[in-house]
């Protein structure tokens, strides 16, 4: 079977180009027959038109034949006469032997036909006769006469003839003058001095003949002496005599030509055609209707006679012959073979054509047939041919391909679907086994890998084998299928080996289960885990030792693990596993789906996460404790910042209260000391210094708090601050106890801080004011720096003062708390504004310092 492909299988009709061709096939042969004798006709006409005009000619050259015969025949007789005339002018006395010998010598009865006589007559005048008859009886011839009797002016007898016969020698002594159709001739001979034919004449050797002859007569004139005179008046007289041949006519011709058949000659005296005239016809009637007729004069010295040629049958034969009968035949007869060539030619094509038709119905049966038998296969099956072409593709293959028969067909099949290799690099087909296969007519079986339309790979089982028609390699079928399945089923195998060593070597609890859960299989430790034998616990439904939210949906949860779960993202559920004596101990599950061999199963990694729980208690238990601490800290802290804000809030508002009192204190003391001061006792006087002291004491302590208070009240938000520059503002600012003191003070360069200038200022003043105040007995000297310390400025004031005890180092930054009271004027207050200041934002004021040893006061700032 020849696989070939058509889009549609049912479809076996013929094409319009066909039918149409199929009608003028009919029609050809028609056509053809009608063109062909149309041309033969037509060369027919031309060809008869030749014929008959070369007929015309050759009839002509016939006659004109008829006629150089004639007239070489009778030139021929002519001459004899001549030679005969010239034997009489060579001797004086001519004997009858030597006339016989002459006539005998030249052979004249076998040379000449038709000559009956020739021979010689002697003019005899009427003077000459009786002694002429004399003479001729003296020469031993008693009988000769002249003959017919009668008196005439001149006679001529004949007196020499051959050949000597007994018809011949009737004529002796014969005066031919006594015929006038003789002697009219004899006489144009005689004054002509040619040789002259007569007319018509009844031949003396023919009078006693039935069946007597036309006859005519040659003479030929013998002049005395052999001389002919030139005058024509003068040459009768100086006549001897004639050398005269007699011919039969019918003989004469006969001898010419009797042998011709194909035409008919006639031959008339004279030009005048009458029966009378007539010398010679031919024994043979001439055609009825002859085709081609002639008449022609025939001059024959002074005589004129007139030729008549008819052509006969054999002639016309001849012409019927070469005339184009033959071509008319032939022509019609190709004609006839042509059509008949070209009916058969259209039959065979109409055949052809229903053959083709049969043939097509066929192929599309087979082809259906192929392709259900195909499909039936369950096989890809593609057919192609020498080249490599695709020629059919069942639907199998179709389907496995992606790609439809229609796209497939004509196609390359390497170059369409096997074109690159598994590692993506070209594969040309020379190198590609299945094509080599194609190509040697060889069968091929094997795997590969195709690609698919969409671009993935199909790994694929083939056999290829070849087809051969009519003993000539024609192609390959071949049949593939899909083994992706196979291949994935042989990596499963490889993989569940290798699962069945990981399971059994991991170091988790692992349990196999299947969609029902039920325990398939489980690992040494999770057996151990639950202290049971590995009977007791494969075929159980792990529900039962499991407990975990993961059962509260039933089997379907399982079963929709594939779905919701991955191999990289299990499901991760916890609950508690229980042990086979009834305890229980917590577990972290991790669902996930696994095919094994070809089945869904789940895998259940369970981690026993006791140690985790506990430290997870713990640290709960930590955390809620030290929220509670935190919640009271936060507690504790709101109610004191409530009741400093309220203690800061009464001792603002009892400052600000008692200075108005105070300044009345002030003001009587004034008074006291303007009127009473040296005007009482000692004592009075040192009471209203102690007074006036006091007062101005309790201002200066007033003034200290409230510009401590002060410091709290302000909130505007801080902006960036150049501390070298507010550095340099409070040592303006300090100026004359630092010039006082001598003080040496330093600076490293100073950053910019986000604090309020005035609080910087503040610090700086302070600071650097303790310093030179509570300085030793050296020159002051005091180093101011900063550097970057966990996100703050840590800013340092070191000097090389009296130094505080490390036992009074947190005390001294109390408000009003002092070491140094007396010696020292001040209000114990500087500090204490400087730890406020530090604290607000957020930063920490203290002191590195031991008595004599200077002190090194440190408080960060925000950056
Ligand atoms: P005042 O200076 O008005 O006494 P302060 O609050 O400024 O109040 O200081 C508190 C006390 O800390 C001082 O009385 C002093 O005893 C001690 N003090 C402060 N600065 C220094 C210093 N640079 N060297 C030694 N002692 C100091």
């Amino acid at each position: 079977m020849t696989p070939s492909i058509a889009s549609n299988p049912a479809d076996a009709s013929i094409p319009a180009p066909l039918i149409q061709r199929s009608l003028f096939s009919r029609l050809a042969p028609w056509l053809v027959l009608v063109a062909a004798l149309a041309s033969t006709f037509a060369v027919w006409e031309v060809a008869r038109g030749n014929a008959l005009r070369l007929a015309n000619e050759r009839f002509e050259n016939r006659v004109e034949a008829v006629k150089a015969t004639l007239i070489d025949r009778i030139g021929v007789y002519q001459q004899l006469m001549r030679a005969g005339g010239a034997l009489f002018a060579g001797s004086d006395r001519v004997s009858p032997q030597a006339w016989q010998r002459f006539y005998d010598t030249l052979r004249v009865s076998e040379s000449y036909p038709g000559l009956v006589g020739f021979g010689y007559a002697e003019r005899v005048t009427a003077q000459q006769r009786d002694a002429f008859i004399r003479a001729r009886t003296d020469a031993n011839d008693p009988a000769f006469k002249i003959w017919p009797e009668g008196e005439r002016d001149e006679y001529t007898a004949i007196i020499f003839f051959a050949p000597v016969t007994s018809q011949n020698k009737m004529v002796y002594g014969y005066d031919m003058y006594a015929d006038p159709g003789r002697r009219a001739a004899m006489q144009r001979a005689a004054s002509s001095g040619q040789t002259a034919l007569s007319g018509e004449v009844s031949l003396m050797q023919d009078q006693f003949t039935a069946r007597a002859q036309p006859g005519f007569m040659i003479y030929q004139p013998v002049y005395r002496g052999g001389v002919m005179p030139a005058k024509p008046a003068d040459r009768p007289a100086a006549l001897q005599g004639y050398v005269y041949g007699a011919f039969r006519v019918q003989d004469l011709m006969q001898s010419m030509f009797g042998q011709r058949h194909d035409v008919a000659v006639e031959l008339y005296d004279g030009t005048l055609i009458t029966p009378q005239t007539l010398l010679y016809q031919a024994e043979e009637k001439p055609t009825r209707h002859p085709r081609f007729s002639a008449q022609a004069p025939v001059k024959l010295g002074t005589h004129l006679w007139t030729l008549r040629v008819a052509s006969r049958e054999p002639f016309e034969a001849g012409v019927r012959r070469e005339t184009p009968g033959i071509i008319a035949v032939s022509g019609v007869a190709i004609s006839l073979l042509l059509f008949a060539l070209t009916l058969t030619l259209s039959r065979m094509r109409e055949r052809a054509l229903e053959i083709a038709r049969d043939m097509t119905v066929t192929l599309k049966e087979n082809e259906q047939r192929l392709r259900e038998i195909t499909a039936s296969l369950g096989e890809g099956v593609y057919v192609k041919d020498v080249d490599g072409k695709v020629t059919f593709v069942n639907p199998e293959a179709e389907k496995l391909l992606g790609w439809s028969a229609a796209e497939l067909l004509g196609q390359d099949s390497h170059l369409a679907f096997h074109h690159h290799r598994l590692d993506g690099s070209e594969y040309p087909a020379d190198e590609c086994p299945i094509t080599q296969a194609a190509r040697r007519g060889e069968a091929y079986r094997g795997e590969d890998y195709f690609w698919h339309k969409n671009g993935a790979l199909i790994p694929v089982s083939i056999t290829s084998s070849p087809i051969y028609r009519d003993g000539e390699l024609a192609g390959a079928v071949n049949v593939f299928h899909d083994i992706t399945e196979r291949r994935r089923n042989e990596a499963q195998l490889r993989e569940s080996e290798q699962f069945r060593a990981l399971f059994e070597y991991a170091r988790e609890a692992l349990f196999l289960v299947d969609v029902d859960g039920f325990v398939i299989d489980a690992n040494q430790i999770a057996i151990e885990s639950l202290g049971c034998t590995r009977a007791e616990v494969v075929g159980r439904a792990a529900r039962e030792f499991m407990i975990t939210a993961m059962w509260s949906d039933g089997g379907e949860t399982l079963a929709a693990i594939p779905a919701r779960a991955g191999p990289d993202a299990p499901l991760i559920f916890e609950g508690e596993h229980v042990r086979k004596d009834g305890t229980r101990f917590p577990v972290e599950a991790l669902f996930s789906p696994i095919r094994v061999g070809s089945r869904d199963l789940i895998l259940i990694a369970a981690r026993d996460i006791t140690e985790r729980k506990r430290a997870e208690d713990e640290r709960r238990e930590l955390l809620a404790r030290e929220r509670e601490a935190r919640e009271v800290a936060e507690a504790t802290q709101r109610s004191l910042g409530r009741s400093n804000a309220d203690l800061e809030h009464f001792a603002y508002a009892a400052s600000h209260d008692l200075q108005e009192p105070l300044r009345m204190v002030t003001a009587y003391n004034q008074l006291l000391q303007k009127k009473y001061y040296g005007k009482l006792d000692d004592e009075a006087n040192r009471f209203i210094e102690f007074s006036t002291t006091g007062a101005r004491r309790m201002e200066q302590l007033l003034q200290a708090l409230l510009a401590y208070l002060r410091v709290a009240a302000s909130d505007e938000p801080a902006e960036p601050v150049d501390a070298n520059r507010v550095l340099t503002e409070a040592l303006n600012n300090l100026q004359a106890v630092t010039e006082e003191s001598g003080a040496v003070i330093t600076s490293e360069p100073l950053p910019q801080v986000r604090v309020h200038a005035v609080h910087l200022l503040q610090l700086f003043q302070n600071l650097i004011g303790n310093a030179v105040k509570y300085r030793s007995a050296e020159v002051p000297k005091i180093a101011i720096a900063a550097r970057r310390d966990s996100g703050t400025w840590l800013f340092s004031i070191s000097d090389n003062g009296i130094g505080v005890d490390a036992r009074y180092t947190e005390q001294i930054f109390g408000i009003f708390k002092r070491l140094h009271g007396d010696k020292y004027g001040g209000t114990g207050i500087g500090l204490a504004i400087c730890q406020k200041i530090v604290e607000r934002y957020g930063g920490r004021i203290w002191v590195d310092s031991a008595p004599g040893r200077g002190s090194v006061f440190h408080f960060s700032l925000p950056v």
